[in-house]
C-alpha cells in the first residue's frame, strides 16, 4: 500500500506518520508538506517517509506526491485560530483552495480512498448535548469558517463525481510534536521558565480533549472500515475548561497558581465544544488513554524537549 500523508511534518500528520509505521510493515509513506512555521523536520525522526516539500495548493507539487498513491489523508492546513483572525487569506488557500485542488487529483488518479481531516470547530459552540455527524455546521473563526469550506467541497465531490472520500472530524488534541502556539504546550514550556500563563477571559470554555494517539488510531479505523461519503466525529470524552488544563500542568510540574494571568478574550470566542463519537466507536475504536496518563505523558515529552522548543516560543 502507499499512502500519501500531507502536512506530517506538524503535529498531529508527523504522529500519525508515526503510528501507520509502526503498525503497518508493507506501506509505503509519502508526505507532502510545505514546512509553515508549524512544520517541523524533527517532527518525523526515526521514520521511513519519502519526504517532498510542497504545498497541497500546487497542482504539480500535490501530482508529484499523489501518483500511484493508494490512499490519501489529509492533515495539510493552516490551524491556529488566533492566527486566521488577523491573516484570514492564507487559511482560505490552504484549507479551501488546497483541499480543492487535492480532490481534482482525487478525481485523476486512481486514489482508492482520501481521508479529509477536519474539526469540531466546523460545529461552532454547544451548551448542551453534544454534537452528531448530521448536524448542521456552524463555524466562527476564519480557522474553522475554512475548514467547513473543506468539507462542503469533499462533500459536494462525492455528490458530483462519486470519488471515494471520507471526512473524519476531532476534538482538541494534545501529545507530543505540537508547535507551542497552542494551549497545553505553550503553557508547559512557559511554566517551566516561571513565566506568566495568559488565559483567555475567564478560562471557562471547555473544549473535549483527545490524546493524539488516540486520534491516529481513530483515523486509522475510519480509513480501513468506514463508509465512502460518510462522515465520522472522534471524540475523546474528556471535557474541560481551559483553567482546569492550565491548572493541572501547574500541579504536574509543581509551579504556582500565581503564574496563571487573565487576558483579554479571543474574539468570536466558541464557549464549548462536544462531539458525540458513537458513530466511529461502532466501527470498533474507542480511545485508550486515560486524561491523567495521557497528560503526564505530555508533560513529560515537553519536559525533554523543552531546550530544543523554548526558542519557538520566543517567536511567537
Ligand atoms: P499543525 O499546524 O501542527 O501542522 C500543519 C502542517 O501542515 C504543518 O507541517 C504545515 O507545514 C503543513 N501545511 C500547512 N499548509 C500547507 C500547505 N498549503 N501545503 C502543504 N503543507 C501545509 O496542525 P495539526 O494541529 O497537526 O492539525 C492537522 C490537521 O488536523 C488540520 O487539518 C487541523 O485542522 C486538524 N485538526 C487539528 C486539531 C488539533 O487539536 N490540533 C483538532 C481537530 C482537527
Amino acid at each position: 500500500m502507499k499512502i500519501m500523508v500531507t502536512g506530517a511534518a506538524g503535529f498531529i500528520g508527523s504522529n500519525f506518520v508515526h503510528y501507520i509505521a509502526d503498525k503497518y510493515d508493507d506501506y509505503e509513506i509519502v508526505v507532502l508538506d510545505k514546512l509553515t512555521y508549524a512544520g517541523d523536520m524533527h517532527n518525523l525522526d526515526n521514520v521511513d517517509v519519502k519526504f517532498i516539500k510542497g504545498d497541497i495548493a500546487s497542482q504539480k507539487d500535490a501530482s508529484e506526491a499523489m501518483k500511484d498513491a493508494d490512499y490519501v489523508v489529509n492533515f495539510a492546513a493552516e490551524t491556529h485560530v488566533d492566527k486566521s483572525i488577523t491573516d484570514p487569506a492564507s487559511f482560505v488557500k490552504s484549507d479551501v483552495l488546497g483541499t480543492q485542488n487535492l480532490l481534482e487529483l482525487v478525481r485523476k488518479y486512481d486514489v482508492e480512498r482520501y481521508i479529509q481531516i477536519s474539526t469540531d470547530e466546523v460545529y461552532g459552540s454547544i451548551l448542551n448535548g453534544s454534537f452528531k455527524e448530521t448536524d448542521n455546521i456552524d463555524p466562527s473563526s476564519p480557522y474553522s469558517a475554512s475548514k467547513a469550506g473543506g468539507d462542503l467541497l469533499v462533500s459536494a465531490y462525492y455528490k458530483t463525481y462519486d470519488i471515494p472520500v471520507i471526512i473524519t472530524r476531532s476534538s482538541n488534541n494534545f501529545g507530543p510534536r505540537q508547535f507551542p502556539e497552542k494551549l497545553i504546550p505553550l503553557f508547559i514550556l512557559k511554566a517551566l521558565k516561571d513565566q506568566p500563563l495568559p488565559v483567555y477571559g475567564d478560562g471557562k470554555n471547555v473544549r473535549d480533549w483527545i490524546y493524539v494517539e488516540d486520534n491516529c488510531a481513530g483515523v486509522d479505523t475510519v480509513l480501513q472500515k468506514g463508509k465512502i461519503g460518510e462522515v465520522y466525529n472522534i471524540g475523546g470524552g474528556n471535557e474541560k475548561n481551559n483553567l482546569e488544563i492550565t491548572k493541572m500542568i501547574l500541579e504536574k510540574l509543581n509551579k504556582p497558581e500565581s503564574l496563571i494571568q487573565h487576558v483579554d478574550d479571543r474574539l468570536g470566542h466558541d464557549r464549548r465544544y462536544s462531539l458525540d463519537a458513537t458513530k466511529t466507536q461502532k466501527l470498533g475504536w474507542k480511545p485508550k488513554w486515560t486524561f491523567e496518563d495521557a497528560m503526564q505523558n505530555t508533560v513529560d515529552w515537553y519536559k525533554q524537549n523543552a531546550e530544543r522548543l523554548y526558542p519557538k516560543v520566543e517567536t511567537l
